[in-house]
């Protein structure tokens, strides 16, 4: 008997138990363990080969104003957020679909599912807060909240509507939990 939740059929659990795509569940979605046997493959590989240490379940601030940043010029879905040996960050990154090139990234095996493409960078606190430039905190969250403004997304699990400022409530409603536990 195959585990149930995506994270515990990774040898590190305890590193994908809390992300987005640990709590899909074999069963309730209605996938069998073959499908995504690969993509837990690469799960496993991946946190060797890229020496992975920590995921950053709770963003810092500077983590999200820089994922804020990519997310208004490149195409970013089912960001994950992870901590190596050296300290540095690695952002993964896994669309639907095969984009040719997101800039800065680089593009390796599938981590999210056989329909996503998987990009990683591999960055630095620093070079993060380079990146993202001059802006300040304020004009950050400005822009954003404007971008985001009416933009509804489809639940993965449950199927539900949530906007970006209201996710965080969404996984944890009564409709939500129900597909999860
Ligand atoms: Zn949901």
């Amino acid at each position: 008997m195959k585990n149930i939740k995506f994270s515990s059929n990774t040898k590190n659990e305890k590193l994908f138990k809390n992300t987005y795509w640990g709590n899909f569940e074999l069963s309730k979605e209605n996938n069998k363990y073959e499908d995504f046997e690969q993509i837990f493959k690469n799960r496993d590989l991946f946190v060797d080969e890229y020496k992975i240490v920590k995921n950053t379940e709770k963003k810092q601030r500077f983590i999200c104003e820089y994922l804020k940043h990519l997310e208004k010029t490149q195409k970013m879905d089912h960001t994950e957020v992870y901590i190596d040996s050296d300290g540095k960050y690695i952002i993964v990154n896994s669309p639907y679909g095969e984009e040719k090139q997101i800039k800065g990234f680089e593009m390796i095996y599938k981590l999210y599912a056989s329909s996503a493409t998987t990009y990683i960078k591999k960055i630095t606190k620093e070079e993060m807060k380079n990146e993202i430039g001059g802006k300040t905190q304020k004009e950050f969250m400005k822009d954003f909240i404007e971008k985001e403004k009416g933009k509804i997304y489809t639940c993965e699990i449950c199927k539900g509507t949530y906007s970006y400022f209201n996710k965080s409530t969404h996984i944890r409603t009564k409709r939500h939990l129900k597909f999860i536990e």
